[in-house]
């Protein structure tokens, strides 16, 4: 078994910039994920002189490691959303969800990036048999605000969805999609250089200072490769958001994810275990989420330990995802695992995600293991926005609370505990 990521095997990472940082330029973007990425090539089709700052290499962080499922919806219930942010601005944000499923495949389809897009849907399914009965009311509550389908499956008719026993139904949308992760935030980076923009990568950004208008340049960036000033900056750091930017590093818990991918099963076992290619996930707050990869491997991942990524969670998840998903497909018990690795999910507290502006710098993160289609989304229009368009993205300026010590990143000691209480809470609920 290899510990490396099953993607970045299929897919050429372009290599960054070669000339050193320019002096100054209108947006410097820290990350080059898919916010990043997507904001950089939105600013250069418009004419900003745009430079992604990236601490690795491109699309280092959870962009190139996830799951590729490209979501709607959010994670938190929609009753919750509503009581806490009224219907008005709910609806607007499963619009935006929506939305950003098509933005991904526009890109995909404008800068022809060979990412194997497919809008494959995905299966919800439950763990529970309480878990199947609110499915009903959720199903018809999306409908009825948000004018959005989705189908329930019932359990004597799962086998058409999933060659699995042990769930109660399931929930299907079919507006979902499915990427390889690496070649769509590759292509992203090919796309948002062809557009103009600059990518630097193994240039970590140490610091940023706000300075008067210094020729309409208001910010400072001291970097790992020198310094430069921009006039606009974007955080696009996600989970591995640093001390160079402290007031949004303490707003991030990181959590660990991890992956598992087999080796290539028969097309009969493939068909047999995802009969519609689906990407899938289940009920539970510590839910498993799975799917085939285009060559027909089964990619299995879930927080099989919650601490962030390390040689020895990696080791440890291998073991734990490998029973996970020989639990939910005993045909795979004989199955090879030939990939495992981990990455980690950039959680708000209130698990929400969050654009904005922190001292003056510009921000999106909080997408919890659901950035890939919204990450790519809002990037765009905080390019916009950056741009002198209107300000209408949903989640700009909903409270955004501090998580408490012990939980914030750089300072986790307490989510182990917080781990114990979501399981806690699966075995009850
Ligand atoms: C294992 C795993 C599975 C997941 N599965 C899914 C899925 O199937 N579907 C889904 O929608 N979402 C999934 N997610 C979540 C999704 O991958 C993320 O929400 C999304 O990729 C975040 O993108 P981003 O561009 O905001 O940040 P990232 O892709 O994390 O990029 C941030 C970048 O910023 C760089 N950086 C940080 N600090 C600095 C600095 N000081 N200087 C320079 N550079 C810096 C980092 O090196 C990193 O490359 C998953 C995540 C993980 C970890």
């Amino acid at each position: 078994m290899k510990e490396k990521n099953y993607w970045l095997e299929t897919t050429t990472i372009p290599a960054g910039e070669s000339c050193p940082l320019p002096e100054r330029v209108d947006v410097a973007i820290v990350g080059s994920g898919v916010t990043g990425l997507s904001a950089a090539r939105a600013l250069a089709k418009r004419g900003a002189k745009a430079a992604v700052l990236e601490a690795e290499t491109i699309g280092w962080g959870a962009s190139s490691r996830n799951g590729g499922m490209v979501l709607t919806g959010m994670k938190l219930p929609v009753p919750t959303l509503i009581s806490r942010y009224g219907r008005e601005r709910v609806q607007r944000m499963y619009a935006a969800s929506l939305a950003s499923i098509d933005c991904v495949e526009q890109i995909v389809r404008e800068e022809q990036i060979d990412c194997k897009f497919s809008r494959c849907g995905h299966l919800e399914v439950a763990c529970k048999q309480a878990h199947f009965d609110a499915y009903a009311a959720s199903a018809a509550l999306i409908a009825r605000e948000f004018g959005h389908q989705l189908r329930i499956v019932a359990k004597s008719d799962l086998a058409s969805e999933i060659g699995s026993e042990i769930y109660y139904g399931g929930m299907v949308d079919e507006v979902s999609a499915g990427l390889n992760p690496a070649g769509f935030v590759a292509g992203l980076a090919v796309a948002a250089r062809r557009a103009g923009a600059a990518i630097f990568d193994r240039t970590r950004v140490q610091a940023v200072q706000r300075e008067g208008s210094n020729g309409g340049q208001r910010f400072h960036i001291r970097t790992s490769k020198g310094g430069l000033r921009a006039r606009e900056v974007l955080l696009a750091s996600g989970a591995d958001t640093s001390d160079a930017t402290p007031s949004l590093r303490k707003k991030i818990i990181p959590i660990g994810s991890y992956i598992i991918v087999t080796e290539v099963l028969s097309e009969e076992l493939a068909r047999e275990l995802s009969p519609k290619g689906r990407m899938i996930y289940d009920s539970k707050h510590f839910l498993y989420y799975y799917r085939l990869t285009p060559d027909h491997r089964m990619l299995f991942g879930g927080r099989a330990a919650f601490f962030p990524e390390s040689e020895t969670t990696v080791r440890q998840s291998a073991e734990i995802l490998r029973r996970g998903m020989v639990h939910v497909y005993p045909q795979l018990r004989n199955t090879k695992v030939e990939f495992v690795w981990g990455g980690t999910l950039d959680v708000a507290f209130d698990v929400m995600p969050h654009t904005g502006r922190s001292h003056g710098m510009y921000y999106s993160i909080g997408y919890a293991g659901h950035g890939v289609a919204i990450g790519t989304h809002l990037g765009t229009k905080i390019a916009d926005v950056i741009c002198g368009g209107p300000n209408d993205i949903p989640f700009d300026g909903i409270p955004f609370p501090d998580p408490p010590l012990g939980l914030r990143s750089g300072h986790t000691w307490a989510l182990p505990l917080a781990g114990a209480y979501y399981k806690f809470l699966d075995w009850v609920s």
